[in-house]
């Protein structure tokens, strides 16, 4: 046992520090060698935060106070402590000043600690490069999001935003612009300007084209510089969409992601198709349907009599082997597909 040099208490000789007691090392000498100050800078715009010269993600005013703190509280403490870790109790803010309190995990060369510090601080509020950047309109990367049709149903666009939202992590610092049209989105990273366009063209079949628009010529590094713009292009289909699929009329039964189930109006044969038919030529949406509703009102050997449920016009149409079952007093469809005709056998409850 060993006798505290201020107090006289007598303690086991690992409780003490440099002779004193842990109370009164805490009261008469104190754990800093000189006082901290926490310096923080901090984009008022992103809340991305300047630390050991770089511009880090952004967080929470108090876990940026704990990271700086560990940093500086290290740095003052007298030698011999070792800091082991930081917890921040609480904040007063006015305007650019603040304090906290700060309890402190130390250990010395025997024994561990904790102390509560009160931590004077400044905020000094400063744009980041990139918050400049954008601010001025020097974004590098430009991706538009648009439609084959001109009014994409929401449940699309809704799909779009979501999807977007799993994407891009609140941490990128990307702008997020939506106009009638489409999604704009700026960005000034390659790396995710790429990935993002990778796994929307993946997730939606949206077909990518890529151009460059050079803005001005940087001297220093004796190349172009500008904004790399890709046009995403996303095909629209609906549920009940009339389309042709390999030279076969057909109806879009359902419709999941990339999937598509069609109806083959003419075998009645449920088919599925890939999205990515669309730009490939297999799939194909006529840009005008028209569906009229005829009756049969005789079936010959060759051919079948119809009438036409609106104008009373006959129309005599060849006895096809999928015309075999069709009976007089049944319904046959008249569909025009840009200017093709299809028969098909069946109400209008076919295209719904
Ligand atoms: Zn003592
Ligand atoms: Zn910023």
């Amino acid at each position: 046992m060993r006798f505290c040099v201020r107090c006289g208490r007598e303690f086991p000789r690992e409780q003490l520090i440099r002779g004193y007691c842990i109370d009164c090392f805490k009261k008469y000498i104190g754990v800093f060698e000189h006082k901290p100050v926490l310096e923080l800078i901090i984009c008022p715009k992103c809340y991305s935060w300047l630390f050991r010269g770089e511009w880090r993600v952004p967080m929470s005013l108090k876990d940026i106070i704990k990271a700086t703190g560990t940093l500086e509280i290290s740095r003052c403490i007298r030698s011999g402590l070792q800091l082991i870790d930081l917890e921040v109790f609480d904040i007063t803010q006015k305007k650019s000043e603040f304090s906290t309190h700060l309890k402190i995990y130390l250990k010395a060369e025997n024994t561990t600690f904790t102390v509560i510090e009160e931590v004077q601080g400044s905020v000094e509020y400063r744009a980041c490069p990139r918050c400049i950047a954008r601010s001025s309109g020097t974004h590098t990367h430009l991706i538009q999001i648009r439609f084959t049709k001109k009014n994409p149903p929401p449940r699309l666009i809704e799909s779009v935003e979501r999807y977007l939202q799993k994407l891009i992590s609140q941490s990128e610092l990307v702008d997020i612009k939506y106009s009638d049209g489409g999604i704009d989105i700026e960005l000034d990273d390659a790396a995710i300007a790429r990935r993002v366009v990778q796994a929307l063209s993946h997730e939606f079949s949206a077909k990518i084209t890529t151009s460059f628009k050079a803005v001005r010529f940087d001297h220093r590094r004796g190349t172009w510089r500008g904004i790399v713009t890709y046009s995403l292009r996303i095909p629209v289909l609906e549920r009940g969409d009339v389309v042709i699929y390999r030279d076969s009329l057909c109806i879009i039964k359902d419709l999941r992601g990339n999937k598509l189930t069609l109806l083959n109006l003419s075998s009645n044969v449920y088919e599925e198709a890939h999205l990515t038919a669309y730009w490939s030529g297999d799939l194909k949406c006529p840009s005008r349907v028209e569906v009229e509703r005829y009756f049969v009102k005789s079936v010959e050997e060759d051919k079948i009599i119809i009438v036409s449920e609106s104008s009373r016009s006959e129309l005599t149409i060849k006895r096809r082997p999928d015309l075999l079952r069709i009976r007089p007093g049944d319904f046959v469809l008249l569909i025009k597909a840009d200017n093709i005709e299809y028969i098909v056998p069946g109400g209008l409850e076919l295209l719904r």
